[in-house]
């Protein structure tokens, strides 16, 4: 599906690498000569990036004639008229903007000050300019990952005496040339990491799921999750980690262009309103206000945050779909490979050589099954929203961010949570929210962000591991079990083990169900047979008729009871093949999940040591 209308430019020119700063004569030489003011704050003086940006631009045409480094965090419209006033003090005819947002954004306004004077509540609102008409030329070097400011036609200035953040936006904020280099990235602390970061993967959201969404957007927003939910954790707990760094530059890059096309939501709006009123940081707010929100539009846009939580790295089985187009388009091929590892030939011949009215008769009988899609595809959207609180208490254990409004500086008890309410019902990005907003539900939401009790949550080696590290390590054991006759010893004391537990067998029996896994390489068949009064595990053949049978690879066995494999990733690559019940078995994923601990001390205690896994 498209929309209606949509539109895409992207007039700034970009250039990304690692130390790229000291190498930019070939970037900017197009410039010429030019009188440069260059933009930042006291801390990126002090801290390096401003230094090596001076030494980057020392053999260019431009000459930096001038350095206002004012500028608070969120900055103000105060803030831009001195900057404003110090660049044409200095006969300034370019603007060079070295910071995070809130360095770009006064920038970007005090250029348009620069060029048109007056006061800089004047030029708030949209688009004032005509399109002929221009601002000084500039270069915008983002130092966190982040607001992505660098690629958008909006600027946000901070109204202290009114407690508001005022929305400026032009074409022509956005600059000639960004400049993409991570070791800037390397001095920025922990917190601001993790709060600059969350903003970005806001942004992504929030442009996929908003009402302005395009297809150009969505392929942006999409890749930006990806990188900066991957990414994240790694630049927290290893700050000097370039890679990482890098992920989250470009991530945070591509979710700026998406949004600045499809916009942002309802989270922006109560952001702003929170940042305006409370001053509470905007990355960080976003974080806390992200999950409230995205469970407010859930089930405007199923679909999206389903696709969201998959670019996430949730992962579920869409059996249903997947056969349906498999008949639908025609995709023999995909459909004989199956049919002929299960050896059901006749079938693939039915198939192959069915008339279309055939076809359309098996995607009628499928289609009555599709409410098991839509099952999966909902837990999978929630599944989503429980990654990014995941993701908040991790990022609080590795930096102590904050999990609460409470905590993130809000002393009054909510005092002035009316004023927020008003604040953020007048934002703008409410405007693109999947749901029209009710003010009680902005106050539901507030309380629900200011109340919440969660705890930092601990981050494991493999958390920290980079997409790359991952695969590496589970390409790493193959053909573990020499011989049916090993598996068969492993697995079913394994099994035997559960079903003594304390604490997992009593849960096995209740389920009542009865499981059989058929593994491939080495063959061999055990059951787990819960329907009776006790649970049993049955190697080889089984007299009754089990509720699900799975079929997969021995060695994906011996991963999975590492706690190392997904499971439901596994079915949707057809690694695993289930037939029966599968909604029902995938419930059992929880109750397993102590089971990962006793696997590699039961090989240990078998005198296996070698068969675990790294
Ligand atoms: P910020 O610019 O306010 O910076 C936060 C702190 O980080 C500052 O103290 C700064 O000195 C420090 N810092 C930045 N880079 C550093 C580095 N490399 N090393 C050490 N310290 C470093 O934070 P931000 O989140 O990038 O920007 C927030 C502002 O951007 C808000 O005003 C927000 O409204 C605005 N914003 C604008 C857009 C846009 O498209 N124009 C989008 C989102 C947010």
């Amino acid at each position: 599906m498209l929309p209606e209308y949509f539109e895409f430019s992207l007039p700034t020119k970009l250039v990304y690498g690692a130390g790229i700063v000291g190498n930019i004569e070939k970037a900017v030489a197009k410039f010429g000569k030019k009188r440069a003011l260059l933009v930042t704050d006291a801390i990126l003086a002090e801290a390096g990036p401003v230094e090596k940006v001076k030494n980057g631009f020392k053999n260019t045409g431009i000459e930096i004639v001038s350095i206002f480094d004012n500028v608070p965090p969120n900055s103000t419209l105060k803030t831009v008229q001195e900057c404003a006033a110090q660049g044409v003090a200095n006969n300034c005819d370019m603007v060079i903007a070295v910071g995070g947002g809130s360095v770009i954004d006064t920038a970007k306004v005090a250029n348009l000050i620069m060029k048109k004077g007056g006061k800089v509540q004047d030029h708030m609102g949209a688009y004032l300019l005509d399109s002929n008409e221009s601002l000084f030329p500039s270069i915008i070097i983002p130092t966190t990952a982040g607001t992505g400011s660098e690629v958008t036609k909006v600027a946000v200035i901070a109204d202290p005496d009114n407690d508001v953040k005022l929305p400026f936006a032009e074409e022509q904020f956005l600059p000639q040339l960004a400049i993409l280099d991570p070791e800037l990235t390397l001095s920025l602390p922990g917190k601001l990491t993790a709060s600059t970061g969350m903003d970005a993967l806001v942004h992504a959201i929030e442009a996929y799921v908003d009402k302005e969404w395009s297809p150009a957007s969505d392929a942006l927003a999409l890749h930006a999750i990806k990188l900066i939910s991957d990414n994240i954790l790694i630049a927290c707990a290893k700050p000097n980690d370039i890679e990482a760094r890098g992920a989250m530059l470009v991530g945070s890059f591509l979710a700026g262009v998406a949004f600045s096309h499809s916009m942002v939501g309802m989270v922006h709006a109560i952001s702003h309103a929170l940042g305006g009123v409370y001053h509470i940081p905007h990355g960080l707010a976003n974080a806390l206000i992200l999950p409230e929100v995205m469970e407010y539009n859930l089930d405007a846009r199923l679909d999206r945050f389903a696709d969201i939580a998959i670019t996430m790295g949730i992962s579920f089985p869409e059996i249903i779909t997947d056969s349906q187009s498999i008949i639908k388009t025609g995709k023999l091929d995909i459909l004989s490979k199956i049919v002929k590892k299960t050896e059901l030939k006749s079938l693939q011949q039915v198939v192959e050589n069915s008339s279309s009215a055939v076809r359309e008769f098996a995607v009628k009988k499928l289609d009555s099954l599709g409410f098991v899609d839509q099952w999966v595809r909902k837990n999978a959207a929630y599944a989503g929203i429980d990654r990014i609180r995941t993701l908040n208490r991790q990022l609080a254990f590795l930096t102590g961010i904050p999990l609460n409004l409470k905590d993130a500086g809000i002393k009054d008890d909510l005092a002035k949570i009316d004023q927020v309410a008003d604040t953020a019902m007048e934002d703008g990005s409410m405007l693109y929210n999947p749901v029209e907003p009710k003010r009680e539900d902005v106050i539901e939401i507030v309380k629900a962000a200011y109340y919440r009790k969660d705890t930092p949550l601990k981050v494991s080696e493999d958390d920290l591991k980079s997409a790359a590290e991952k695969s590496a390590g589970e390409k790493a054991m193959k053909s573990v079990f020499k011989d049916g006759e090993q598996l068969y010893d492993i697995l079913v004391g394994f099994y035997e083990l559960l079903k003594g537990d304390a604490e997992l067998g009593p849960a096995l029996s209740k389920t009542g169900l009865c499981v059989q896994f058929v593994y491939k390489n080495p063959s061999a068949t055990i059951t787990i047979d819960a329907s009776g009064d006790e649970l049993k595990i049955i190697a080889g053949d089984f007299s009754g008729s089990p509720e699900v049978t799975m079929t997969m690879d021995a060695d994906f066995a011996h991963k999975f009871w590492h706690g190392k494999a997904n499971l439901v990733s596994a079915l949707t690559r057809r690694l695993v093949v289930a037939k029966g019940n599968v909604p029902k078995t995938l419930k059992l994923l929880p109750i397993l999940k102590p089971a990962y601990r006793l696997y590699p001390q039961y090989l240990k205690d078998k005198g296996l040591a070698d068969l675990i896994m790294a």
